[in-house]
């Protein structure tokens, strides 16, 4: 369109301009945001499916922004990575974790995830340890979750982080699997420790035996292989039940609780022990 001159632009322009216009501004926000430090996790809880105890918490990314609102992760953290602003917002979102987290049971995993472009950085390993120590958070009680496409592109890279990490005793968890396109080969050339089972299949259990077949067939792959398993987006008894019967081994969804701020944690406890 805007290789063929002025008619074509122009016919596009209300729509874009909406876009643009919104896009600019909330990368403008994002800045100062970051500046301020005013991005903070929330923490959503991960359940075992043996016991039905919270064993830990991914930490997911909240903005409430004053001029424009609730915006969530989806739409911001595309925009930082595109400009450069998700190598700042990661390490400080990183270690605002690690500080909540270090008042939790001391069973308790710390979930965090990484972004593609993150893994771009050779010295992400290095900093990622150095926060843990400056913060106490034991290398050992932290997973970082990682989606294929860090598999596929830059591999040289991505694995000489995860290395350094999985060196400190940090587990590694494949984020969203069976949405990327990585290759059975190029996934199974990293050590993993965990394979996260996207929503997308988990939603579908009740009614779709493509998506009971593909679940069943994930989970015995990872039994295979030695990996555990964590059902993203559990929703209703019957998912679980499907899970449970098939040997999922985590499961994370609005079932157990959504991912509550900081101070809520407690409370989250509190019921879990019947307090
Ligand atoms: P994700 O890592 O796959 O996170 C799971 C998403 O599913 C979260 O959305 C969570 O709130 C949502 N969810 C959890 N349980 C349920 C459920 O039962 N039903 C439904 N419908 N949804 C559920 P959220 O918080 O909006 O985050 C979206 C994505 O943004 C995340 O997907 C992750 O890719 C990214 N993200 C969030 N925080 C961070 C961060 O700190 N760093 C990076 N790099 N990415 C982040
Ligand atoms: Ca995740
Ligand atoms: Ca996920
Ligand atoms: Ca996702």
């Amino acid at each position: 369109a805007q290789r063929d001159g002025r008619s074509c632009v122009r016919f596009f322009e209300p729509e874009m301009d909406i876009h643009v216009e919104r896009r600019i501004q909330i990368e403008r926000e994002l800045r100062s945001a970051i500046t301020a430090d005013i991005i903070e996790p929330h923490y959503q809880p991960l359940v075992s499916l043996q016991s039905n105890c919270i064993i830990g918490f991914e930490a997911l990314a909240r903005w409430e922004n004053r001029t424009l609102g609730r915006i969530p992760p989806d739409v911001f953290i595309p925009i930082a990575e595109e400009t450069g602003l998700i190598s700042a917002l990661g390490d400080q979102l990183f270690r605002r974790a690690c500080s909540d987290a270090i008042a939790w049971p001391e069973t308790f995993t710390l979930a965090f995830n990484i972004s593609p472009i993150q893994l771009r950085d050779p010295a992400l390993g290095q900093r990622i340890l150095s926060i843990l120590g400056q913060t106490g958070f034991s290398p050992r009680r932290l997973e970082i979750e990682i989606t294929e496409s860090a598999f596929v592109e830059r591999t040289g890279v991505a694995k000489t982080v995860i290395d350094v990490l999985r060196q400190a005793g940090v587990r590694i968890a494949l984020d969203d699997f069976g949405t990327g396109y990585a290759t059975l080969s190029q996934l199974l050339s990293f050590r993993l420790d965990k394979i996260k089972i996207d929503r997308s299949f988990v939603s579908q259990l009740d009614d779709s035996t493509e998506s009971r077949v593909i679940v069943h067939a994930i989970l015995g792959l990872a039994k295979g292989l030695g990996l555990t398993t964590t059902a993203e987006g559990v929703e209703d008894a019957c998912q679980l039940g499907f899970l449970v019967a098939n040997g999922c081994t985590e499961g994370q969804g609005y079932l157990f609780s959504d991912a509550v701020p900081t101070a809520g944690i407690r409370a989250l406890l509190n019921r879990e022990s019947g307090s």
